[in-house]
């Protein structure tokens, strides 16, 4: 079924839903904080936003969930769109083959993480957007807000607290790299944003939608810019490379688009200038990405034949 007319996707869609349901093996839930491990894999929602705005899924796609990683291209967008290529400065553009949540390179590279979406990079990008605006997570929210034209997306409260609870290791690498000058504001208001940031809750429609100014070359909903066409490439270049962290060649290999996974199981990808896509399942693998989300991407890309390559 090779698509590359206009036609809707909505086909697709049901055929993808309905061969994820017959898969077994649908991973685990994170278990790190109980919010998230409560997760049940078995649940699979995916949506598709087209440029025009258009959006339709299948399955749980109207289900809000926790966005948890996924809101690094938000972040990283917004920081980009203020301060350009002094943040390239601060943290690089290269996958890291190691965990998310991993302080092995920080020493060896002076406390400048490897990349935007790893929590290292991520935690240098909120620092400086929260320096910038005053507000990294009520900035973050407003934009999540307006481009899917829901306005009641939220922070979960209880998830962000839960974060903090269990926040020994985000806030080691904050620390180190503090010691390093790279983080400018107070370690415990850093992590305050951070977790909030994390903790927001939205469906595969909403974050279809928020995501579409990446498909739209840097433009935003009501027409406006955000950034530039050339920093949009950018984005989409560094999920393409690291937005799954340390199976991010698997993820190139298989579904050959931009994407960005969180733990929560949700999962965004980018087909440049046609439309976006987030899928949603709780399991994970072991490298933290949702099995049933990669799964249903892989199939995407295969039966319309769209892929940045
Ligand atoms: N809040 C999680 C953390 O910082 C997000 C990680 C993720 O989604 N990969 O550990």
């Amino acid at each position: 079924v090779i698509m590359t007319s206009s036609l809707t996707f909505e086909p697709v869609l049901e055929r993808i839903a309905e061969e994820i349901e017959h898969t077994p093996g649908r991973g685990r839930p994170a278990d790190y904080i109980p919010a998230l491990a409560a997760g049940d894999p078995r649940r699979f929602g995916m949506a598709v936003a087209e440029v025009d705005g258009t959006v339709y899924g299948v399955g749980d796609w109207r289900e809000p969930f926790s966005t948890q990683s996924v809101t690094k291209v938000f972040t990283l967008a917004l920081d980009l769109a203020r301060e350009g290529d002094e943040l390239w400065a601060h943290v690089g553009r290269e996958p890291s083959g190691n965990a998310f949540n991993s302080l092995v390179q920080l020493e060896y590279e002076d406390g400048i993480p490897r990349n935007p979406f790893i929590n290292a990079g991520a935690l240098v990008v909120t620092d400086r957007l929260l320096t910038r605006t005053g507000d990294a997570a009520g900035t973050l929210l407003d934009f999540l807000r307006t481009e899917s034209g829901n306005g009641a997306l939220d922070f979960d409260l209880e998830v962000a607290a839960s974060e903090t609870a269990h926040g020994d290791r985000n806030a080691a690498l904050a620390h180190f790299m503090a010691s390093y000058g790279n983080i400018h504001n107070p370690v415990p208001l850093l992590l305050d944003q951070y977790f909030k940031q994390c903790s927001v809750r939205a469906s595969c429609a909403d974050l279809a939608l928020a995501t579409a100014f990446l498909a739209r070359h840097g433009v935003r909903a009501d027409g406006s810019r955000l950034f530039t066409r050339s920093q949009a490439k950018q984005v989409n270049a560094v999920m393409l490379t690291c937005g799954t962290y340390d199976a991010a060649g698997d993820f190139a290999y298989r579904v050959g688009l931009p994407g960005k996974s969180g733990v929560g199981g949700g999962i965004v990808a980018v087909v440049p200038g046609r439309c976006t896509l987030c899928v949603w399942s709780p399991g994970l693998d072991d490298r933290g990405n949702s099995v049933a989300g990669v799964a249903a991407l892989d199939r995407f890309t295969t039966l319309t034949g769209l892929s940045v390559f």
